[in-house]
């Protein structure tokens, strides 16, 4: 139960004098909340702006165009003459040094004349204009007597707003919230407060709402700073307790002996790398563990993480149990079933595919089988988080190129088993923060070397200028049985100016083919799924030995004979993207050239990032010089939208807030696992205020 003092917070907006339902409708929607909003979501929803109206020039000294707070006595009101209503009412004011007209359009009966009595004084503020060599203020954004303006500040906070919802009203629902707010305890502790400077709860809303500074709403100040650290905190707290609670009970144990894998490693025409062993071994111990396994194991570009990840399945299998491997596209999915397919048969691992292509009779016998434990390990796509998808007994679910799904898609997928196990791979290093607010504390593991018998890539920028030499080097490389990849940018013309210059790839297969015949072939991302796999088969068969592509290939594609890259407009590309695409040549046992066509001229960043490329092919570097071009919220594409899932708190400026709210918790659960004391109390409001209460009734009553 939420404690009683939290309740002023809860009370719905529409509960504010002035806030009715076409209010109502609007906050939900600037709140993106699908019920009536709460005094809370208006006290979260922060500036992004203030208005500095503590310039207090005389009439006179006032600059144009810019906002001023002007003391004037109202001289004379000039009501629209009945016949036309549409013209604006004018109040004709002064000091002593000139006179202002203020202007209302469209303005109530009675409205203006309420607020600027004739022969009062009135501090008036708003952008001053001249208009026929008069000064004007129209619509004023505040009319004040003397002891209204003794009480504010003079800045005024600037809020995101969504269209028909005013400033003004906005500005007064958050002021009114401000008013109810109860008195909170403290759930920060003493040494976090000192350390980081940290005003109280109450004090940093009141700041950044009612800022006495310019800089009192900046995300880096103590004010934002603070109320980060609570919803992180909260975030933190809530991830620890859920894991800390779902222990499975005594004696189940989801790895067996053993005797799957040992099959499957004797099936491999290879010697698992030391790091894949590793990877096992954790993963395998984690499994037998009575705490479910969060562990992410990341892993280069063909550093051999879907052998890892079979193990996993296979261990579980061992028991019984059932496992899913979840790929972010179709292509990827049937690549995992293709490498897993073989090796799963040998060792008698029942595993099968479903994505959106598996259809009517085929999917429901999967399904059935599904639920009545005849498959082991099912691999798909989001196919797999479909709510008639039901296993019998899901203990594993592992989750590939982790980034590409939400954490809403990762929840739905291990919520069809009980205290599921997670693995997620990924070939993007994932900044530890990032890992953090996601999953809490994870487990990592790394596959550092590469498959023995790689040769390294030798990767070049060359000027589009030079794409005849380009031409002729592939026609030759196909001549001698070699595979190519060309791979270009975008599938159809853009619209969106500037871009007409990008080669399609469309195109660029019909300019390849006119001049290499049928040996040329191409898949994109509009393509059917069985089309696509039909070239891949084609260009993985040698028939044929040109593959133009747009990004689809990006991800998990195997072909280790192909041993030539083109990437063409390779400036346009993210330096996770070329890694990425780089990483499907070079996977074999011969020598690989990428050659990285660009147009001139470069600009800035394009040109450090080919020369990072060109450089180096370790992702762990590469991802590490990603980090220092991009910023740590772009790497996962939530720059625009914050973290996901957080309201305030903001990657690229809480970042160390973070960690500290991760030890914060850890050292919380470590003292008082049920969260009982004083202490407790305050953190579970917080729990509550955050939403992140979801895990207290998992450890009962304070
Ligand atoms: P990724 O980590 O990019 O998902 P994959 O799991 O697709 O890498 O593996 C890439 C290729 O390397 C596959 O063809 C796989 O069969 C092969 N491979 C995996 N482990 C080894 C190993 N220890 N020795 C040699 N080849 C390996
Ligand atoms: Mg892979």
């Amino acid at each position: 139960m939420r404690p009683s003092l939290l309740n002023p917070l809860f009370a719905p907006v529409t509960s504010l004098p002035g806030v009715g339902p076409k209010q109502d409708k609007l906050l939900r929607y600037l709140l993106s909340r699908d019920e009536t909003p709460r005094l809370v979501d208006l006290l979260l929803h922060l500036p992004s702006n203030v208005i500095d109206r503590r310039a207090r020039p005389k009439v006179r000294d006032a600059v144009p165009g810019t906002v001023v707070t002007l003391e004037v006595t109202v001289d004379r009101h000039r009501p629209p003459p009945p016949r036309n209503s549409r013209a604006p009412y004018l109040v004709y004011a002064s000091d002593d040094t000139g006179d202002v007209v203020l202007t209302f359009f469209r303005a109530k009966p009675g409205y203006v004349e309420k607020l600027l009595p004739m022969g009062a004084k009135r501090y008036v503020s708003g952008t001053l204009q001249m208009y026929d060599g008069t000064p004007q203020i129209v619509h004023p954004d505040r009319v004040l007597d003397e002891e209204a303006i003794s009480k504010l500040s003079g800045i005024d906070p600037v809020y995101p707003l969504t269209e028909g919802l005013a400033l003004g009203s906005l500005r007064r629902a958050i002021a009114q919230a401000l008013q109810k707010l109860p008195g909170l305890p403290e759930w920060i502790s003493p040494e976090v407060l000192r350390r980081c400077n940290f005003p109280p709860i109450a004090e940093a809303l009141t700041r950044v709402h009612q800022p006495v500074e310019l800089t009192d709403i900046l995300p880096e100040k103590p004010y934002w700073s603070r109320l980060a650290f609570d919803e992180l905190l909260a975030g933190q707290l809530a991830l620890a307790l859920i894991r800390a609670q779902l222990r499975r009970p005594a004696g189940v144990r989801n790895a067996g002996d053993g005797h799957l894998r040992n099959k499957i490693i004797d099936a491999l025409p290879y010697a698992l790398t030391p790091s894949q062993r590793n990877a096992a071994a954790a993963i395998a111990d984690d499994l037998k563990q009575p705490v479910r396994m969060l562990r992410l194991l990341q892993g280069d570009v063909g550093s051999g993480k879907t052998v890892v990840a079979l193990l996993a399945a296979a261990a579980v299998a061992e028991v019984g149990k059932q496992a899913a491997l979840m790929a972010p596209t179709e292509i990827l999915a049937r690549q995992h079933i293709k490498t897993i397919a073989p090796l799963a048969e040998r060792a008698g691992l029942r595993v099968t595919i479903l994505t959106g292509r598996e259809k009517g009779k085929e999917r429901r016998e999967i399904i059935t089988r599904l639920a009545e434990g005849e498959i082991d390990l099912l691999v798909g796509t989001h196919a797999l988080i479909q709510d008639d998808v039901i296993f019998k007994d899901l203990a594993l679910a592992v989750v590939d190129e982790q980034h590409r799904f939400g954490v809403r898609e990762r929840l739905a997928l291990t919520s069809k088993g009980d205290a599921v196990d997670v693995l997620v791979l990924s070939a993007t290093p994932i900044p530890r923060t990032l890992v953090l607010t996601y999953f809490g504390d994870m487990d990592i593991s790394e596959l550092r070397e590469k498959p023995a018998g790689r040769q390294p890539i030798d990767t070049r920028a060359v000027p589009m200028s030079r794409i005849e030499e380009v031409m002729d080097g592939v026609g030759r490389a196909l001549s001698a049985g070699k595979l190519v990849y060309w791979i270009c940018p975008l599938v159809e013309e853009s619209e969106a100016e500037g871009t007409e210059h990008l080669t399609n790839a469309t195109k660029r297969f019909e300019s390849l083919q006119k001049r290499f015949g049928d040996r040329v072939g191409l898949v994109h991302g509009q393509m059917k799924g069985t089309e696509k796999d039909r070239v891949m088969a084609q260009f993985a068969a040698h028939e044929i030995g040109l593959l133009v592509a747009t990004t689809v290939v990006e991800v998990g594609v195997d072909v280790p004979a192909a041993t030539i890259m083109v990437i063409e407009n390779a400036e346009r590309f993210g330096l996770a993207q070329l890694h990425q695409l780089r990483g499907r040549i070079g996977r074999g046992s011969e020598a690989s050239t990428c050659l990285l066509l660009y147009s001139e001229p470069l600009g800035e960043m394009s040109k450090a990032r080919l020369k990072v490329i060109r450089e180096t092919t370790d992702g762990f570097r590469i991802a590490e010089e990603d980090l220092k071009l991009r910023g740590e919220g772009d790497v996962l594409g939530v720059r625009q939208s914050g973290l996901p899932g957080y309201r305030i708190a903001r990657p690229e400026v809480h970042g160390q807030l973070i960690t500290q709210a991760r030890d914060e918790a850890l050292r919380i659960l470590k003292d008082d696992p049920k969260l009982k004391g004083e202490r407790g109390e305050a953190l579970r409001c917080l729990l509550y205020l955050y939403e992140r209460d979801e895990a207290i009734p998992l450890i009962g009553a304070g």
